[in-house]
């Protein structure tokens, strides 16, 4: 079987409502989304999607996904989609490091595996069973009033779990907002608090030695080396996102005792094949992880919520779903959602998500 075709769409995704996180310096209203068809010879076509959280959450943005893929496809063309390594090294070959360009091109080609396999993603990925996956609210940065209302609102939707914006550069401000948030929580509910590196090592221990919520504290500060800092200094479990990209960066955190958990991104470290590999060692080491992308529509999302449901229970946390935040849906009504806090993984072979051509729009490029 052979790569004969990739076909590359833009997508604008407008957020329901404007968004803010790391102490409120990032705000997002809109998302730039790539989808991806890979055809083969054998009539056989995987969907991928890459969708970084605006220009300004990671070293990621929509234009370098297409710029990065035009790069990419020649490669590519007249490889086999079905061999998961081979297709990464011919990437990493090809481009070295850019790993959120690829991950459009990694999950198109799982999901052409699955469809020829007959099998859903889940199964692939190592799960027996289409389990269930507990869903995560986010919630925006804001005062403690308004972060209190998101997440009653989010409670009434099913949700238990929330990642909570918070940080600054006062100390008191969010000592005072994760007490109010942890009073106002019922019995049944639990916060992460998702500083995103808002925090100087200073002020993370000043917050967090005094202040006992129940839940994980996540990428307090900006480095790896700071967080690590930080963990060693604290009673809280830390939980690590954007300091870590490639599989040593992951091995680094564990050899520094900098987290008890961390967020597996599909796009952050470079795909599915790279996340499975990240997901692996996290269950070896007894880390407990989010498994979710960074963003995107029900497609990015559904590729991760495959990842989490193959996921053992012990080392899998709840899941955030993007799509959730849109107010547009390319692929309507597709994929995993939400139902009373749990998403299920589709248990069609592949993916399980099939955009409707049509309604996508002229491509922006096809390569063949
Ligand atoms: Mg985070």
């Amino acid at each position: 079987m052979k790569i004969i075709g990739i076909t590359m769409w833009q997508l604008d995704l407008p957020l329901k409502k404007p968004y803010w996180l790391s102490g409120g310096r990032l705000k997002f209203e809109k998302l730039d989304s790539t989808f991806v068809r890979v055809d083969t010879d054998a009539n056989v076509a995987g969907w991928g999607e890459g969708c970084p959280w605006g220009s300004t959450y990671l070293p990621a943005h929509g234009p370098g996904i297409r710029a990065g893929i035009a790069t990419l496809a020649p490669s590519l063309l007249g490889q086999d989609p079905r061999s998961l390594e081979a297709i990464n090294r011919t990437m990493d070959m090809a481009l070295p490091d850019h790993l959120y360009v690829k991950s459009a091109i990694d999950m198109a080609c799982w999901d052409i595996l699955g469809k020829v396999t007959g099998m859903p993603l889940w199964r692939l990925l190592g799960g027996t069973n289409a389990d269930l996956v507990a869903v995560n609210s986010s919630i925006s940065t804001g005062t403690s009033d308004e972060m209190i209302s998101l997440i009653r609102d989010a409670y009434s939707e099913g949700y238990r779990t929330h990642s909570a914006k918070i940080g600054g550069s006062d100390p008191t401000a969010d000592i005072a907002r994760i007490q109010a948030i942890e009073a106002a929580l019922k019995p049944d509910e639990k916060v992460t608090y998702d500083v995103n590196r808002a925090w100087s090592p200073a002020v993370a221990l000043q917050v967090l030695n005094n202040v006992s919520p129940r839940g994980w504290i996540e990428q307090p500060c900006e480095t790896l080396q700071q967080c690590a800092q930080v963990a060693r200094r604290v009673k809280q479990p830390i939980m690590l996102d954007e300091c870590l990209h490639t599989f040593g960066d992951h091995l680094q955190a564990w050899r520094l005792d900098a987290c008890e958990g961390v967020k597996v991104k599909p796009n952050r470290v470079g795909g599915l094949t790279k996340a499975r590999q990240v997901r692996d060692f996290g269950v070896s080491v007894g880390w407990q992880m989010h498994i979710e992308d960074v963003g995107g529509s029900a497609l990015a999302d559904t590729a991760a919520v495959h990842l989490a449901s193959s996921t053992p229970v012990a080392n899998r946390l709840a899941c955030w779903l993007c799509h959730h935040h849109l107010a547009a849906d390319p692929v309507p009504g597709q994929g995993a959602r939400n139902v009373n806090g749990f998403a299920a993984p589709p248990t069609a072979p592949g993916l399980g998500v099939e955009p409707d051509v049509a309604a996508l729009g002229a491509p922006v490029s096809v390569f063949e």
